[in-house]
C-alpha cells in the first residue's frame, strides 16, 4: 500500500454530454477529506469508453463508481474494464440505483454502498488503510456478493444535519473548468451565464410514483440559510459565476430558511448579483413565495406538473395538485418576471387519449402565458424503487435477470421505439404516443415565429460548431 491511498471517484457519462459537476462524488470527496485520518489522494472523473485509462494512469487503491439507473450497464462495464486492468483495486459502486435496488449487484463490484455515502465510504477507506478490508463485510450500509447471492447488510442511519458535511469538494473534478464554462445547452447556456450548481437540501417530503430520488434519500433534509449562503459566498469568489442551479428536488420547503437565506446575502452584498434556478412544488407557491423568489434572484423555478388531467396528475403525484393550482403558480411567477419549466409525463398507465390532450393544452397553456416559459416531455418510467417499477413488476413487464437498465433512462436519449423503454400505458398504442409526443417536442423546440427567429443566432453557431467539431 502506497503512503497515501489514492482513491478514484467516478461518474459514468459521456465528457461530450456532461456538463454538470458529479456533485454526489464531490461531497464524498470533501467528507473523506476533512474527517478520514488517512489524508487521502482522491480524483474525480466524467468517464466514458475514450478516457477511461485516465484512472488506470493514477494507479488507484479504491475506485469508487456511482451511478443511476439508466448509467448502470456502462457502470457494469467499467466495473469489468477495471477489474482486467488495476486488479488489485476495490471497486466499489454507489448511487441512487444500487441504493434502491441492491440486489441488482453485479459485475466486478467487491460491495456496494447503499444510501448515502458518506459515513460508509469513510468507515471502507479506514479500514482499507490499516489492512483490514475482509471487515467492510461486517459494516452497515452495503452490500457484497457471495456465492452467488447479494448479502445485504443493515442501512446506516442518514446524516440528520447536513451542515456537518463539507461543501462539495469541487476542485478535485479533473473537467471543473469546462463544466463552468458558459457556453453549454441549456436555459443557462442560451443566455451565456457562468453557472454552477448549488445543492441545499436532501430528499423531498413528497412521494410521487414515479419519483426515485426521493425513495434514495430518505427523510428530507435542508442545510441552513447560513451554510447555504457561505457556499454562495465561496462559489462566488473562487469560480466567479454569475448563475446557480440549484439540484434540490425541492427547493422551496420552508419559507423560513429562504427569507433568512436573503437576508443574509444582502448582508453579504450578493443579493441581485446571481441568478437561480430553483425547482419547487406549485401548491406551495403563494405571492410571498413569489417575492421572496423574485427578490433572490430566482429567474426559473422548474415544476413537476406532470400532467395536464388532473386524475392523471393526482395518480402521478402525492400531495395536493389540480390544473387551477398550477396556473395559478405560473401566473404569480411571470407577473414577477420569473420564468417556469414545466415538466410534464406522457403515459401514465391509466392515461387515455383525452388526458393527453389535457397536456398538450397545458403545455400550450404555459408557453402561451410567458415568453420565460418552457416546458419538456418524458415517457413515464418505471425506475426501480418507484410505484410505477412495482406496476411494471407485477405484470412481469421487466424480468430482472436479464434486463437492459439503458431503458430505464429519463435524463438520455427519448425513446425511438417500444423496443428502447418499458411502455405502461393501457390505453394508447406505443407507436401512436411516440408519434404524438414527438410533433409536440418539435413544436416545442421551434417555439413560436417569434422565438424562432430570436434563437437563430444561437443555432447557427451550435450547427457551425458541429460541423467543424470545435470544443472549448
Ligand atoms: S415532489 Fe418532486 S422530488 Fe418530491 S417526490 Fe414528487 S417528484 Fe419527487
Amino acid at each position: 500500500m502506497p503512503e497515501r491511498l489514492k482513491i478514484a471517484l467516478i461518474n459514468p457519462e459521456s465528457p461530450a454530454d456532461v456538463y454538470y459537476f458529479p456533485t454526489g462524488l464531490c461531497y464524498i470527496s470533501s467528507y473523506l477529506k476533512k474527517y478520514s485520518e488517512v489524508n487521502p489522494d482522491i480524483a474525480i472523473y466524467n468517464i466514458d469508453s475514450s478516457n477511461r485509462d485516465k484512472v488506470v494512469e493514477f494507479e488507484p487503491d479504491i475506485i469508487g463508481i456511482t451511478c443511476f439507473t439508466h448509467s448502470y450497464s456502462d457502470a457494469l462495464e467499467l466495473s469489468e474494464y477495471y477489474r482486467s486492468i488495476v486488479n488489485d483495486a476495490l471497486l466499489i459502486l454507489g448511487g441512487c440505483h444500487i441504493s434502491v435496488i441492491p440486489e441488482s449487484l453485479g459485475g466486478e463490484f467487491d460491495y456496494a454502498v447503499i444510501g448515502e455515502g458518506e459515513q460508509t465510504m469513510l468507515e471502507i477507506v479506514s479500514l482499507v488503510a490499516s489492512g483490514k478490508s475482509d471487515e467492510i463485510a461486517k459494516i452497515d450500509g452495503v452490500a457484497y456478493r457471495s456465492n452467488g447471492k447479494v448479502v445485504i447488510n443493515k442501512p446506516r442511519a442518514i446524516i440528520e444535519d447536513l451542515d456537518e458535511i463539507p461543501f462539495p469538494e469541487r476542485d478535485s473534478v479533473e473537467e471543473a473548468e469546462s463544466i463552468i464554462r458558459t457556453d453549454h445547452p441549456g436555459w443557462f447556456g442560451a443566455l451565456g451565464l457562468r453557472y454552477m450548481q448549488l445543492t441545499t437540501s436532501r430528499g423531498c417530503p413528497y412521494r410521487c410514483i414515479f419519483c426515485q430520488p426521493s425513495v434514495m434519500w430518505g427523510k428530507y433534509r435542508m442545510n441552513s440559510p447560513e451554510y447555504i449562503a457561505a457556499e454562495i459566498e465561496y462559489i462566488y469568489n473562487k469560480f466567479g459565476i454569475n448563475a446557480i442551479l440549484i439540484e434540490d428536488d425541492l427547493f422551496t420547503g420552508s419559507k423560513s430558511r429562504v427569507a433568512r437565506l436573503i437576508e443574509l446575502l444582502e448582508d453579504k452584498k450578493l443579493l441581485g448579483r446571481i441568478r437561480y434556478y430553483i425547482a419547487g412544488r406549485t401548491s406551495q407557491i403563494d405571492s410571498d413565495w413569489a417575492d421572496m423568489l423574485g427578490r433572490m434572484g430566482v429567474c426559473k423555478v422548474e415544476f413537476g406538473i406532470e400532467s395536464g388531467s388532473d386524475p392523471i396528475a393526482a395518480y402521478l403525484k402525492t400531495g395536493k395538485t389540480s390544473t387551477e393550482i398550477n396556473k395559478r403558480a405560473v401566473t404569480l411567477l411571470n407577473s414577477r418576471g420569473i420564468g417556469v419549466f414545466g415538466s410534464f409525463i406522457a403515459g401514465a398507465p391509466p392515461e387515455t387519449m383525452n388526458d393527453l390532450n389535457e397536456t398538450f393544452k397545458m403545455i400550450h397553456w404555459i408557453r402561451k402565458s410567458s415568453p420565460l416559459n418552457t416546458c419538456g416531455i418524458g415517457i413515464a418510467t418505471p425506475l426501480p424503487g418507484t410505484g410505477l417499477w412495482e406496476y411494471a413488476v407485477k405484470r412481469n413487464l421487466i424480468d430482472t435477470n436479464n434486463f437492459d437498465w439503458r431503458k430505464l433512462s429519463t435524463l438520455k436519449k427519448f425513446p425511438e421505439s417500444e423496443a428502447d423503454m418499458v411502455y405502461l400505458n393501457e390505453h394508447i398504442p406505443a407507436d401512436r404516443m411516440l408519434k404524438e409526443i414527438k410533433k409536440l417536442q418539435f413544436r416545442l423546440k421551434l417555439g413560436s415565429p417569434r422565438e424562432f427567429i430570436k434563437a437563430l443566432p444561437r443555432r447557427l453557431k451550435k450547427l457551425t460548431r458541429r460541423i467543424f467539431k470545435i470544443h472549448k
